[in-house]
């Protein structure tokens, strides 16, 4: 049996400023013979970790990362009004409308300034409200939807002082309301306390059917195709049948963060730019 060479792997990270780290390796072997083909392990890698995107959505948390969340879903959205990446383009012929509501507790100030609680514009190719500007729109929002309703981008956590949480006053009812709520038997099933930071919504930020688009996990998967593709190029992973080959893994969490930010601790931190 051939010795197997540990290679590095592709570390598409895409600037994350959170990694997740992983420690661990992974074998490929043959289905067919039982040969180990190739392993590779985190034991060559800076810091013997591999790290990871964390792939949040909230530009307040990682904007590289909700970056790539907004790009996603600005495709899947215009795919879904137009066509494209395997949407027919037979799609914008449908009636399609661009709908806005207001709640009127944000009161009469907030409907000033945004137009009507109910505000309806059809989406055409020419219009006011075209289908890269809903698409734009949809996109921005999805990375920011946190920020935008003045509440938290994170959980609520027992040390939490609802006095003290950087909220508007407005969320602050809310989230109080959830926790009060939260407490009762009847409304166990919402688990509203769990999502008080999102104001008791435990949904995703967009809600579509199946046949609307494509889907996040369908652009995700074709861009790890491509960087699957690149990394075997570059040689950094075997070119193997995937039909005949087995991956067996085994990867524990190692921890959080830049792995070079560690080493380079001992020797005095990472070195400020024009230091
Ligand atoms: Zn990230």
């Amino acid at each position: 049996m051939p010795t197997p060479i540990p290679a590095g792997a592709p570390r598409h990270t895409g600037g994350c400023l959170q990694p997740v780290l992983l420690r661990g390796r992974a074998d490929y072997i043959d289905g067919g013979t039982g040969e180990l083909i190739h392993r590779y392990t985190t034991v060559h890698e800076p810091g013997g970790v591999l790290p990871v995107a964390c792939k949040t959505r909230r530009a307040s948390r990682c904007p590289p990362c909700a970056e790539v969340y907004r790009a996603d879903t600005y495709q899947l959205i215009r795919a879904g009004l137009t066509g494209g990446k395997g949407i027919p383009a037979t799609v914008a012929d449908h009636p399609c409308v661009f709908v806005t509501l207001t709640a009127p507790s944000f009161g009469p100030v907030h409907t000033r300034r945004e137009g009507r609680q109910l505000d309806i514009r059809p989406v055409t190719a020419n219009g006011d409200m075209t289908d890269t500007k809903v698409a734009g729109h949809v996109a921005k929002y999805a990375t920011k939807a946190a920020e935008c309703t003045g509440t938290l981008d994170r959980r609520i956590t027992p040390a939490d002082r609802l006095t003290d949480l950087p909220v508007r006053d407005h969320a602050r009812r809310h989230i109080a309301a959830c926790l009060r709520l939260g407490k009762l038997p009847q409304l166990k099933d919402p688990r509203l306390a769990a999502w008080a930071h999102t104001l008791g919504f435990r949904g995703h930020f967009s809600t579509k059917s199946r046949t609307y688009s494509v889907t996040l996990g369908s652009l995700r998967a074709d861009r790890a195709a491509h960087q699957r593709e690149y990394a075997i190029v570059a040689g950094l992973q075997p070119d193997v049948d995937s039909d005949t080959t087995l991956v067996l893994t085994d990867w524990r969490y190692a921890g959080r963060g830049d792995p070079l930010i560690d080493l380079l601790a001992p020797m005095g931190g990472v070195p400020c730019p024009g230091s």
